[in-house]
């Protein structure tokens, strides 16, 4: 049957923004299954709403099937064809629908007389939104054609589905705001709200929330009263173009590597004609200025948001953040002034290139609702920005303008905190600094007996450098090199990644560099890089997978680094490999590399060592392949633990069961230590187990001598260092090697009272 699909996405265009601009949203899926059951020719039109908490999809309107299923038809994720879509992230059409195994009968609703069915996810980003379902009595009667069509749809549908939360819940919708309505009330009555830490530190501030549609940190007037001149207006643009200029050039010199032309965007909108000049019109029409800022404002955020380009949807924080400082500039004389000094954000979401530009603004720390991803935990730790994640209701119970006071070492916030707390953590404060003082720390460290260990440095922006030589790192063990590839719009030039790696071996003075080839894909996303969905992305195409199969943009990176490494004494090495293939796979190629360097007269090292970072419980068994093939090997234990006992790194829920102490992770770690020794390979570890003060002692016991840490702990990792001879840290480790449950090794660390000395 012929479609005319065009129609039908322009009417469901229609139909949406009508219902945003009449505020009849609660008809709009009515409206729409109704649509497009007509245009489609199909018998049945659905849509389900899903339910994250309970991954659940509940039947919220329908075209076709009976009226009382609505609000009672229920399928769990994966149940039926429609769950199946909603699991697998995938448009899913079946010809004859009761012969699929998938297939869910439901008495009562009439489904049965349907064969054709074909079911969209319908999302936004990775996360389910809902599913839209088409069924017709003639077999196989939907095309590619209309799949592609619907997917329109679901696309068109998920930001308005989301922006007035029709989402239901397990609660129905009294139930939901009564609940709400608790959690607000038990905000009020305790103060404290808790959460998860991401990245350590204190931060005192105003609430300002980044995604509400007030104009952000500052009250407006009643734009009839406080009456402003065109002029006025063109002077606030000259006034925030300067303001951003200087941004851009204060951080392009503190952040080089991360920060080229993170304010361009905001520059670009502020030059655009149609955005400046549209303000200017609805002015000059009697619009009072303010007003004529916060409409072009709200104008361009919808836009933004409900592009199809990710790229796109990302500026919507900058032209915010433009229309705040256009406001601000209007209203304030101190034109110097529009920055989030004293302010805490709370967000839902953040990408890495928002925690920099606040940053730059001096932000004084965040709190998002989201979940952390490992690189914003990662970012926010390299810049100094405490970072603490809770639940979206608590969240949502912020007001605006709250006093606050973050403790994200513990992962708490207390709002309008008495003049005690204040009190209780400057004395904390001071207490921390004087613990992790740099000028505590000794050139070498050694055991109680004199045994040499050595600290170096995870470096992740090219600004943790002087932190690394503040607390005297002896080298830089492991260079994370995503950071320039997350933030930017496109993959850095070879010429881009020479610049940025060059700088850091310079700044290195000679001392060992451990560069690790790009380490995307799991909760690290390239927003320009169309990969596929993934159901499951941290067992997808993540680090050294996705650079064998991008062997052009691995290249780039290797010669990049092969360059920057033409005086020696620099090393790379390949993160998650899963076996010795990959590992030889990838040297042969970082040997392709060479030889190009040299065929084209460019200086590097042929003698650049090649090392494997173990993450995987594969690569733990065949550790003893991978020492004799790699020429190091570094124990990367964040993701040893995440994979070995298949628990999530950034899932709040099971970060009980995330164990650096688990048996099976120290026999593993045990197992890469002794495999390197045996073929005299060099060994370090840079995940964050070193800087546990419990296992410390495990880790010199068993023979580690190299740890790469987050600098800032060098002062409390050498001082732990000092007070174990490795006599007893070599008994201490052989007694854990015996222990096989968890609980004996807990009671084992409390009696030693590991880490207490
Ligand atoms: C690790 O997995 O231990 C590691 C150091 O790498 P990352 O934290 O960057 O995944
Ligand atoms: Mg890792």
């Amino acid at each position: 049957m012929k479609r005319r699909n065009v129609d039908l996405v322009c009417d469901i265009t229609e139909l949406i923004s009508q219902s945003e601009t009449e505020g009849n949203r609660k008809e709009l899926l009515q409206s729409v299954v109704v649509s497009v059951a007509k245009h489609m020719h199909a018998d049945v039109c659905s849509i389900y709403i899903y339910d994250e908490e309970n991954e659940e999809l509940t039947l919220r309107a329908t075209q076709g099937l009976s009226a009382e299923a609505i609000g009672a038809v229920k399928l769990k994720l994966g149940e039926g064809i429609t769950g199946q879509a909603m699991q697998e992230l995938r448009a899913i059409s079946a010809g004859q629908a009761s012969q699929s195994t998938s297939y869910k009968y439901f008495p009562g609703i009439n489904e049965e007389q349907y064969n054709a069915f074909l079911a969209v996810p319908i999302l936004r980003g990775l996360r389910r939104i809902g599913a839209l379902v088409v069924q017709a009595r003639e077999e196989n009667c939907f095309s590619s054609n209309d799949t592609k069509a619907l997917r329109a749809i679901a696309a068109q549908l998920a930001t308005t589905i989301e922006n007035v939360q029709l989402l239901s819940n397990a609660l129905g919708e009294s139930g939901a705001s009564i609940e709400k309505d608790a959690i607000a009330q038990k905000v009020a009555q305790q103060r404290i709200l808790r959460g998860r830490s991401a990245s350590v530190g204190t931060a005192r501030g105003q609430a300002l929330t980044l995604g509400s549609n007030q104009n952000e940190s500052c009250a407006l007037p009643d734009p009839d009263t406080e009456p402003h001149t065109i002029e006025e207006f063109e002077t606030a643009i000259k006034n925030t173009a300067r303001q951003i200029n200087q941004l851009q050039r204060q951080t392009s010199e503190e952040l080089a590597d991360v920060a080229v032309l993170i304010f361009s965007a905001h520059l670009l909108i502020l030059e655009d004609e149609q955005f400046t000049g549209r303000i200017s019109g609805l002015i000059r029409t009697g619009t009072p200025v303010l007003k004529a800022i916060s409409t072009v404002v709200s104008e361009y955020v919808e836009i933004f948001s409900n592009s199809k380009m990710p790229l796109i949807r990302e500026k919507v924080l900058d032209v915010k953040d433009l229309g705040n400082r256009l406001t601000r500039n209007l209203l304030s004389k101190e034109t110097d002034s529009c920055d989030y000094r004293g302010q805490i954000i709370i967000a839902h979401e953040l990408l890495p290139s928002d925690i920099l530009k606040l940053s730059a603004e001096n932000v004084e720390g965040f709190i998002v609702s989201s979940g952390v991803t490992s690189h914003n935990a990662i970012i926010c730790r390299s810049l100094g920005i405490p970072m603490v994640a809770i639940s979206r209701e608590l969240a949502d119970c912020i007001a605006d303008g709250e006093e606050m006071l973050m403790d994200a070492e513990q992962g708490i916030v207390y709002l309008r905190p008495s003049e005690e707390v204040y009190a209780k953590y400057r004395d904390l404060d001071k207490a921390w600094k004087a613990l992790h003082n740099a000028s505590n720390v000794k050139s070498k460290t050694k055991t109680k007996c004199g045994e040499r260990i050595y600290i170096h440095a995870n470096i992740n922006l090219l600004s943790d450098l002087k932190p690394a030589h503040q607390f005297k790192a002896e080298g830089v063990g492991l260079y994370r090199s995503e950071f320039p590839f997350i933030v930017r719009n496109d993959f850095p030039t070879e010429e881009e990644q020479y610049a940025i790696y060059q700088k850091l071996v310079d700044q290195m003075k000679g001392k060992s560099v451990t560069f690790r080839t790009l380490d995307i894909g799991g909760d690290k996303m390239l927003s320009y890089y169309s990969n596929v969905h993934e159901a499951n992305p941290f067992l997808g195409m993540r680090a050294i997978r996705f650079s064998l199969q991008n062997k052009d943009i691995f290249c780039q990176q290797l010669r990049a680094f092969l360059r920057a490494g033409a005086a020696g004494n620099t090393r790379i090495m390949f993160p998650l490999v899963a076996s010795v293939d990959d590992f030889i796979e990838a040297r042969a190629i970082a040997h392709e590399c060479m030889d190009e360097l040299e065929a084209a007269g460019q200086p590097f090292s042929r003698d650049t060592q090649l090392g494997v970072m173990m993450e995987l419980p594969s690569a733990v068994e065949v550790a003893v392949e991978l020492a004799e093939e790699a020429d190091f090997l570094s124990i990367g234990s964040n993701d040893l633990i995440q994979y070995m006992l298949a628990v999530d790194r950034t899932n709040e829920q099971v970060s009980n069961l995330y164990l650096a102490h688990h048996p099976a992770v120290l026999r593993s770690i045990n197992r890469i230590v002794a495999a390197a020794r045996t073929h005299g390979k060099d060994v370090s570890i840079c995940g964050d187990l070193s800087t546990d003060p419990r296992m410390l002692p495990f880790l010199m016991g068993i023979g580690l001598r190299k740890f790469s840490i987050d600098i800032i702990n060098a002062p409390a990792v050498q001082r732990l260092i000092q007070t174990y001879s490795l006599d007893e840290a070599e008994e201490i480790a052989g007694a854990m090697l015996e222990l096989g449950r968890i609980s004996e090794m807990e009671a084992f660390l409390d009696s030693r009272k590991l880490g207490t000395k």
